[in-house]
């Protein structure tokens, strides 16, 4: 069975100040709730350092929210995945929507930016998903088959391994309308059946694939339930304690039924 991976997307929000007062109340909330679920925290990178001192004894992962595609050199404020793996980071977030919509990035530069994650030793939580207008004209299969092949372009088997899928409608992330269960499953194995196409179905069905948009404590059971949803990627409930422990609440619960 695979193991849920509730991680939090913090976006452009919480300086050190309000980082630490966010940790505490997670720490809070989330103790006893690790096991058989996996955690992650993604601040904005200068809080990074301050979140991870609030790391020990817990299970919590770190996380970032991008990386530059490149290794070093003149990249005005551009971070590396090196940078990353020296604070503690376990994974990056590329290729989110925002990224995409705001920043112009490509399947293309997702790609890169996961192949020097990959070979950091980072696990990049790679997002995928198609806006509104792509949904209702009925290209939502062929838009997500082009962007997992982009951005799976030439990985290997072992590292899609270490490599975790969120499927993020676009419409769905902070509007507070969320795919229903069936149709964020169908998408999920969509993904999945892309994956065993060009690698072992073993490949395909230890690959966690997580969903995103307007996921919270009350919908996040229904969404977890499903046969090909391994977990979620919150935004704004990740930044409410009693919200995000209540989906790390729902992903236990649907790992151990009974
Ligand atoms: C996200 O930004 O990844 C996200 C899922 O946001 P929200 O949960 O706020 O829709």
């Amino acid at each position: 069975m695979r193991k849920k991976l509730i991680a939090g997307n913090w976006k452009m929000n919480k300086d050190i100040h309000e980082t630490a007062v966010l940790m505490e109340g997670l720490k809070e909330r989330l103790k006893n709730l690790y096991d058989g679920v996996g955690v992650a925290v993604c601040p904005p990178f200068p809080s990074l350092v301050v979140a991870k001192s609030f790391l020990e004894g817990t299970s919590i992962a770190l996380g970032a929210q991008n990386m530059s595609q490149h290794d070093d050199g003149a990249y005005t404020g551009e971070v590396s995945a090196k940078m990353l793996t020296a604070i503690g980071c376990t994974y990056v977030i590329l290729g989110h929507s925002e990224r995409r919509q705001y920043f112009r990035e490509t399947d293309e530069q997702v790609n890169a930016k996961v192949k020097k994650a990959l070979k950091a030793g980072l696990q990049p939580i790679i997002c995928v998903g198609e806006t509104l207008e792509e949904r209702e004209s009925g290209v939502t299969e062929k838009i997500i088959t082009v962007q997992i092949k982009g951005v799976l372009h030439e990985l290997t088997a072992s590292d899609i391994g270490r490599t975790v899928i969120a499927y993020e409608p676009v419409w769905a992330i902070g509007t507070g309308k969320t795919a229903t269960p069936d149709q964020a499953n169908q998408v999920h194995k969509l993904i999945r059946k892309l994956v065993a196409q060009t690698y072992e179905r073993s490949v395909a069905d230890a690959l966690i694939i997580q969903y995103g948009g307007s996921m919270n404590a009350e919908n996040a059971q229904a969404l977890l339930s499903q046969s090909d949803i391994d977990g979620g990627l919150i935004g704004g409930a990740s930044l409410k304690p009693e919200a995000f422990a209540g989906i790390v609440q729902a992903a236990r619960a649907v790992s151990r039924p009974g």
